[in-house]
């Protein structure tokens, strides 16, 4: 069944051209596409339709594109900054080039709506590799003597999935790496068109690998003789990846899950709040790690609150992704919308009420919150990943700031006042690797994104993102200290 299509649709069709004239998919290793083996298929989640078959990665495939990796590595570190620069910056140039083109493709692909693949998702791609291209120059001024790490092996989730290839592959090649990507199982065609893209501007083979496939892909990448995995998406799968690398010496950053604090204190701009929950919580479906997932309001104003959010939650649009009005498209896939459901229907069980957040035919879902929800509820405890919020009260700061420490996670959070003092106060003592005050989900290549506790650990982004992709500085051997001179004897008399 298709969706009905209003005249605000946005045009598809040479997208569909695209996938047509590929078909099926082969992996992107040493600079060209590979012959067609065991595929898998991938849809689009609003209509269930087939959009292309890819191919599923084999132990043999990760190995091939590890050892073009390899090959490739010295002769891309050898390079100066500028000349890295200059191929960071044809990338980001060709990316806006083809701005329509990916955001229509991430939108089939992801279910996400067109509006925010063409105003957030895409240009934020563009603008990471534009900062790196600045990073590959500064390389040697900001990290005197520091050298690449070598192949970087980068796994990523389906939320965000040429944004999150951008966040994982621009610094990465800033110093001097190269790398084989696993995009997820779900979104694997943005992966490949930059795959085309790479090609377009004359990277230089090797560089950057895309080997296609599901979690045993990922695991073989793991397991094979890369310098560093890169990984983000759940937690638990992150955990598994760090047993399996104890003890190699290879590194690991680790961006996992959250379920982030949204506190609106009691002298906050509560129209603001609102607007703050719908770019947190019920932007891009809630599929977002670091979504206000948990809103936290002051009991004073909460009835006046809530009034406002139903308000402005009936409003937003539920409906097919490429229609530019659409606030709320597809959840990416079936797998996806029975865990959401199952989440809340547990929530439901343990006492809370659901308003919003109903099920409709296809891949959606409404948006919505669960409210009288108490801390132990599993609403309250698990990552829905999905566009339902939780809603509490507090009475005091202290208790917004145990209510919102309350978690395993510690990716973001997001803190609502009109006062300075008590918003950056709260900020610090909120144990998350990034608050905003007066806003949700702001993200700038400059600054470093990444979580602490079960969140995961390093940062992507800025400075800090640049140094996980580099060793340290070669430093002298240790020696044994010289024993001290022996005192002089005291002169004798
Ligand atoms: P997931 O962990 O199931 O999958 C992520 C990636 O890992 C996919 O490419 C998948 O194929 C691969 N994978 C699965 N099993 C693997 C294994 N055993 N070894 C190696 N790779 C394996 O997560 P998901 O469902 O795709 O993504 C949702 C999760 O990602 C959420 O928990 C979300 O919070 C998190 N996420 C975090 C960030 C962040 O920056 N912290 C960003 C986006 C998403």
């Amino acid at each position: 069944e298709t969706m009905e299509y209003g005249p605000s649709v946005e045009d598809s069709s040479a997208v569909r051209d695209w996938l047509a004239a590929q078909g099926r998919f082969g992996h992107f290793i040493d600079g060209a596409f590979t012959d067609v083996g065991a595929t898998f298929e991938t849809r689009d989640p609003s209509t269930g339709d087939v959009l292309a078959r890819v191919s599923q990665g084999s132990e043999a495939d990760v190995a091939a594109a590890v050892a073009a990796a390899r090959a490739a590595q010295p002769g891309w570190a050898a390079l100066s900054g500028t000349e890295r620069a200059r191929y960071l910056y044809a990338l980001a140039r060709h990316v806006q080039k083809r701005e329509r083109f990916l955001s229509v493709l991430e939108t089939l692909d992801n279910g996400k709506p067109i509006r925010e693949a063409r105003d957030i998702d895409v240009p934020l791609v563009a603008r990471h590799f534009y900062h790196h291209a600045g990073w590959a120059e500064l390389r040697d001024s900001q990290f005197p003597g520091h050298a690449p790490l070598g192949v970087c092996g980068q796994i990523i989730p389906w939320n965000f999935p040429l944004l999150m290839l951008a966040w994982k592959i621009a610094p990465a090649l800033a110093a001097g790496n190269t790398v084989v990507l696993k995009p997820a199982e779900y979104t694997p065609l943005t992966a490949l068109a930059f795959a085309e893209i790479c090609q377009e501007i004359g990277l230089p083979a090797g560089v950057v690998n895309i080997v296609t496939g599901d979690g045993v892909t990922g695991a073989a990448l793991v397991a094979s003789e890369v310098d560093k995995i890169a990984f983000t998406g759940s937690t638990e799968v992150g955990r598994g990846i760090a047993l399996a690398l104890a003890g190699t010496g290879r590194r690991l950053t680790l961006e996992l899950g959250g379920k982030s604090p949204f506190v609106v204190m009691e002298d906050a701009d509560l129209d603001a709040a609102v607007e703050g929950v719908v770019d947190s919580i019920w932007f891009n479906q809630g599929e977002v790690c670091c979504a206000g997932s948990r809103i936290l309001v002051a009991e004073a104003v909460a009835p006046r609150f809530e009034a406002l959010l139903r308000a402005r939650m009936a409003r937003l649009r539920v409906g097919a992704p490429l229609d530019k009005s659409t606030d709320l498209g597809a959840i990416v896939d079936p797998v996806q919308k029975d865990r959401i459901l199952s989440i809340c229907q547990a929530a439901v069980e343990a006492g809370a009420e659901l308003v919003g957040g109903q099920p409709q035919d296809g891949c959606f879902i409404a948006p919505g919150y669960l409210r009288n929800i108490a801390p132990a509820n599993p609403g309250m405890v698990e990552e829905i990943f999905g566009p339902i919020a939780t809603l509490s009260t507090f009475r005091t700061a202290d208790e917004a700031i145990e209510l919102a420490n309350a978690t395993r996670y510690g990716l973001a959070g997001s803190v609502w006042s009109e006062s300075a003092t008590v918003a950056t106060d709260l900020a610090a003592r909120i144990k998350a690797g990034v608050i905003w005050i007066n806003g949700a989900n702001m993200f700038d290549a400059a600054a470093s994104f990444g979580g602490m506790r079960d969140s995961g650990y390093s940062r992507e982004g800025g400075h800090s993102g640049m140094r996980d992709y580099l060793a340290g500085p070669k430093v002298a051997p240790m020696t044994t200290p010289a024993s001290p001179a022996p005192k002089a004897a005291p002169p004798a008399i």
